[in-house]
């Protein structure tokens, strides 16, 4: 992979931003644009509906991504959902399922809001019992701690696969595995994973999966969740309507085969399109050949920082076990101040704050005052490591 050329398909880099905040939602590669504009400009027309030939051509581009996805993730065409983000996802599974009193979801301490609060709400509707596995402070589990916490009552282990605080990858098929021996069902909350590491859902072995489009060079409002045909029967829609329907009568409505049934109205067609013309740019790259580019980037952030005085970094030390989400905090600065001044400095756009994991950053930090965070993607450079680490040095001589 030559970082150069892959540079050249975003067009907003020729304005050299130094765009660090991948994690929050990635850069769109000119490709995509084009995919997005090409449907508006020659073929724009709903999808499953009409028999003119506009129609037609929208609705073979709009199932050929089903496809492209389900490929992607080694999935069923059928067992692919399209959602406006990773949050639709994770909420479709929560409110979809037929819940008792009683019933158990294990969780873990990392997981995003998305992929709590859900569970929080769920828990006050429907009298569920969570269980938070708390991992160690660089964001690893002892997988015995899953084996203590899954019982015969719980329903659901709902897991993320890599943290969006401290980059740390989480066992997600030892976990799932642990969740199926006791016959629970396994989600994993895929939104830092799948733009970053080649993810094959039956060697993962979950029953739901959820990402987001947006983080993966897809367009903004773009989200997948993946369901597993067997167990798809056991999922209600989130809403249902126009698209959904099998037939109807005056007092009854029967709903279509999966994936429709779950895709109620009109979807996000031209963001469908786009994130298809994504996912064929992942795969021309080589999901290895950006894991390899952005270990070796995320190798040069850390042994950096680790350099510089006064500066705390949070996450695995180990590369193998973690992503390329790199959170730090600099002295006692805030993090929100460190984030503007490396923008107003030098262009350098981080993340800074909790990052919608106040259950976490409350049991990480004495002063749960959040942290900066670097997130690296594949058109990142060495030059713009050195640029972070340079910035970060001029900051702490001014605070010396
Ligand atoms: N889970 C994780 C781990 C995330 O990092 C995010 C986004 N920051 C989400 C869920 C929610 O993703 P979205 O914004 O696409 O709903």
């Amino acid at each position: 992979m030559d970082v150069e050329d892959v540079r050249r398909d975003f067009k907003i880099l020729r304005r050299n931003p130094i765009y660090l905040d991948n994690a929050a939602t990635s850069l769109t590669p000119n490709q995509v644009v084009d995919a997005v504009n090409e449907y508006y400009f020659t073929y724009n027309a709903n999808v499953e509906r009409g028999v003119h030939h506009l129609s037609q051509r929208a609705s073979e581009a709009y199932e050929r991504v089903h496809h492209q996805v389900a490929a992607f993730f080694g999935a069923q065409d059928q067992e692919i959902i399209f959602t406006r983000n990773a949050t639709e996802s994770l909420n479709l599974v929560a409110r979809g399922l037929a819940w008792r009193p009683g019933d158990k979801v294990v969780l873990s301490l990392l997981e995003h809001h998305s992929n709590f609060i859900t569970w929080l709400r769920a828990k006050e509707k429907h009298g569920l019992e969570l269980e938070i596995v708390r991992p160690n402070h660089e964001g690893l589990f002892d997988l015995s701690d899953f084996e203590r916490a899954v019982d015969k009552r719980t329903r659901l282990v709902s897991i993320v696969h890599v943290s969006n605080v401290l980059g740390s990858v989480s066992p997600v098929m030892e976990i799932g595995a642990i969740a199926h021996a006791a016959g629970a069902l396994v989600m994993v909350d895929a939104a830092q994973s799948a733009p970053h590491l080649a993810l094959d859902v039956r060697a993962i072995d979950c029953d739901f999966m959820a990402c987001s489009g947006h983080k993966m060079l897809g367009p903004t409002g773009t989200g997948v969740l993946y369901i597993k045909s067997e167990v798809m029967d056991r999922v209600e829609p989130l809403a249902i309507g126009g698209g959904t329907i099998q037939d109807v009568c005056i007092d009854g409505y029967q709903l279509t085969s999966p994936w429709e049934r779950y895709e109620p109205g009109t979807p996000n067609i031209a963001g469908v399109i786009g994130l298809g013309a994504a996912v064929e740019y992942l795969q021309c790259t080589g999901m290895q050949n950006i894991r390899q580019h952005e270990e070796a980037l995320t190798r040069q952030l850390l042994q950096g920082l680790s350099r510089l005085q006064d500066v705390e970094v949070y996450g695995p030390q180990d590369i193998e076990q973690r992503s390329s989400v790199v959170s730090f905090n600099v002295g006692r600065l805030s993090p929100h101040r460190v984030a503007a001044m490396l923008d107003e400095m030098a262009g350098i756009m981080v993340r800074s704050g909790h990052h919608c994991c106040y259950p976490l950053i409350k049991y990480l930090l004495e002063r749960p005052r959040g942290t900066v965070r670097a997130s690296l993607y594949l058109y990142n450079t060495a030059q713009e490591i050195e640029a972070l680490l340079a910035t970060l040095e001029r900051i702490l001589t001014m605070f010396d």
